[in-house]
């Protein structure tokens, strides 16, 4: 499929990237493409960036079948342009697409697009170590129609932003808190692809959690509630007894593209390394005879999070001296330095 390219007529001027956040500057140009049934995906464009115009009865507004990605671009010091394993994203969206019963997408042609839109916009992606230009491939369904089915015609956009360095304040562990009201998502449901209802689910909790002094929410199990799935939007890694253990994917959980990495390295690297169910009473009890010594969280965002604290009803527990663990440090510049192209791409991710 062809892409045609209409240039804005004066480009924007990116921001300093001292001045940089997350997700509020937007680069010139969008990628846009649409689907109908009798057509496939067509209309493969790059235009200036642009708002829509949409019916009020546009199927997504109310039914929620949306999905999307997120991903970033590196500039490395010679002023080269990486991105990390941006296959498995759009391996993952098609994956979403099939859950959320959404046309797929043809992964090549979507990473061949989203070269051409990086070409296009080289200029706004920032050079400090630790900023990027975040890209968020989304799909919405767009038939103009009040019943519930899956729609018969969709959009499929990628949106660029700079955004800052996520450790602009430190690499510093943060505290979170398990929630025993809410869950995110539950056996059988939605939970394992990423669309917008599973962030909407997650809002509520995140919020109580805030008011607590807690970044973050620890989510448990929708069914039993007794085991640990993921943290606010990454995933989660506790090192007891010197194994790196995760929770095993189980249909509930999003399959992190940075938590195959940490696997990927952790193995390579000769740890033991377990994927397996985590309860909250193993938990407790690791953290009270000593043997939980790190937790981190992982994506794409903050690429490593380490956790210095969880609380779970009444028991709030330490990990950690208040600084970030040994393994959190080096799992962190492990995978940075080849976002950044400051190591060797052994593993074959940059692209
Ligand atoms: N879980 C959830 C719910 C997420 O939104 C994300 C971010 N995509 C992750 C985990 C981490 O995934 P990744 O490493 O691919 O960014």
């Amino acid at each position: 499929m062809d892409i045609s390219i209409t240039r804005v007529e004066k480009q924007g001027k990116r921001p300093e990237d001292s001045a940089l956040g997350f997700g509020t500057i937007f680069t010139d140009h969008m990628f846009n493409m649409d689907y109908n049934p009798e057509k496939g995906w067509h209309n493969a464009r790059i235009e200036p960036l642009h708002n829509f115009s949409i019916s009020p009865a546009t199927m997504t507004l109310h039914y929620g079948q949306t999905i999307f990605e997120g991903l970033k671009a590196y500039k490395t010091a010679k002023g080269e342009i990486q991105l990390f394993r941006p296959q498995e994203n759009f391996k993952r969206l098609n994956s979403s697409a099939r859950g959320l019963c959404i046309p797929e997408i043809d992964e090549a042609f979507a990473l061949e697009a989203l070269k051409e839109l990086l070409k296009v916009e080289k200029e706004w992606i920032p050079e400090t170590p630790g900023t990027s230009l975040y890209i968020r491939p989304t799909v919405f369904a767009t038939d103009p129609f009040l019943g519930v089915r899956a729609s018969h015609t969709y959009r499929y956009f990628v949106l660029l932003s700079p955004v800052g360095a996520y450790y602009a304040e430190g690499f510093n562990p943060v505290k979170i808190l398990i929630s025993k009201d809410h869950v995110r998502a539950v056996r059988g449901g939605v939970g394992e692809y990423k669309t917008a209802g599973n962030y909407a689910a997650s809002l509520l909790a995140s919020e109580k959690a805030k008011e607590e002094g807690y970044a973050q929410v620890l989510w448990l199990d929708g069914v039993e509630q007794k085991y640990i799935e993921e943290v606010g939007a990454m995933n989660i890694f506790f090192v007891i007894n010197d194994e790196l253990v995760t929770p095993m994917l189980n249909g509930s959980i999003l399959p992190g593209i940075t938590r195959n990495s940490v696997l990927q390295l952790g193995r390579k690297w000769g740890m033991k390394v377990s994927e397996r169910k985590i309860s909250i009473d193993e938990l407790a009890q690791a953290h009270k005879d000593g043997s939980l010594t790190e937790a981190f969280g992982s994506g794409t965002a903050a690429v490593i999070s380490p956790v210095g604290e969880i609380k779970y009803g009444d028991n709030i527990m330490h990990i950690g001296d208040g600084t970030p663990g040994k393994l959190a440090v080096k799992f962190n510049e492990a995978i940075t330095n080849i976002q950044y192209g400051m190591a060797e791409d052994t593993e074959n991710w940059i692209e």
